[in-house]
């Protein structure tokens, strides 16, 4: 397992460095996402797609490494775990303790179990020392892994992956393709892919139809949020919509790394209530 696990931080660690952007002074009032650093305006204002402030320019993509520790030190199937999290400056090594507000929150957190079947969107509570705390039960053995993100002020937005342990192990579920539309709790969610087979390396574009029509609402201050993770659980990746107006269709653009399967898990919220559907899409190689 200890080889499994330094390899999942390699392999963390590279697709990290790969999203690194160069950084490039931009012209006066070339005003940039902080997020989706391809949008970028001739004006102050706020992104079309993520919501986000936009700034005059993005500084230096420096990464800010995540600290977990956690209590009790060993981690048993269903019993409550408190997790607690610091983030580092990289240049001095002291825990930031000023972060920007991202989508309503100042961290966010998704957890999904080894077998993909569990998953949570949680919101760990800033302390007074800057660090986050988080208590959840993690109801079967085996391997979660964890995506936080954050944004540390003065710098960009982060996205930390980390991997837990828990004792025993998960119950095997063989993980298939599935595109059926997904009733949550007050909508159905009907995927169409276009291309309809995705390419590992190429954009694939996800178009959710929503029924009923009518009464969605933002949810932390998005249209949507989805949680994409290859069913090796190296891959996580956290993505907005590229297109939504309140509308029945709301698409999304996604490259997935590499070919496999990929378990997708998007949120809307519609009359107040949170919806999470489902989907898990087979990606083929080039
Ligand atoms: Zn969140
Ligand atoms: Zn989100």
């Amino acid at each position: 397992m200890n080889r499994r696990r330094a390899c999942l931080a390699l392999l963390a660690a590279a697709c990290s460095f790969g999203q690194q952007i160069q950084d490039s002074s931009p012209a006066p009032k070339d005003w940039v996402c902080p997020m989706d650093p391809d949008y970028r305006s001739e004006k102050p204002g706020v992104c079309p797609r993520c919501g986000m402030k936009l700034v005059a320019r993005v500084p230096d993509r420096l990464e800010y490494p995540l600290e977990v520790s956690y209590r009790p030190e060993c981690l048993h199937p269903g019993d409550p775990v408190t997790l607690r999290f610091r983030v580092l400056n990289p240049l001095t090594g002291q825990a930031v303790k000023n972060f920007e507000t991202v989508h309503e929150k100042l961290m966010h957190l998704f957890v999904v179990s080894e077998n993909l079947a569990f998953f949570e969107h949680m919101h760990p509570q800033p302390q007074t020392d800057g660090s986050f705390t988080l208590v959840l039960k993690l109801p079967y053995g085996g391997m979660y892994r964890m995506l936080a993100d954050y944004y540390p002020a003065g710098s960009v937005p982060q996205l930390a992956v980390n991997t837990l342990i828990v004792t025993g192990t998960a119950p095997q579920s063989k993980l298939a393709a599935s595109l059926a539309p997904c009733p949550a709790r007050n909508l159905t969610a009907s995927l169409r892919l276009d291309p309809s087979e995705p390419v590992a390396g190429l954009q694939t574009k996800l178009f959710y139809d929503l029924t009923p029509a009518d009464g969605l609402q933002p949810y932390l201050g998005a249209w949507a949020h989805m949680l994409a993770v290859s069913s090796d659980l190296i891959d996580l990746l956290h993505l907005h919509p590229f297109l939504a107006n309140g509308g029945p269709t709301v698409q999304f653009n996604i490259v997935f790394p590499r070919p496999g399967l990929y378990r997708i898990w998007t949120q809307f919220q519609r009359e107040s209530v949170v919806n999470t559907v489902t989907f898990t899409v087979p990606v083929k190689s080039l």
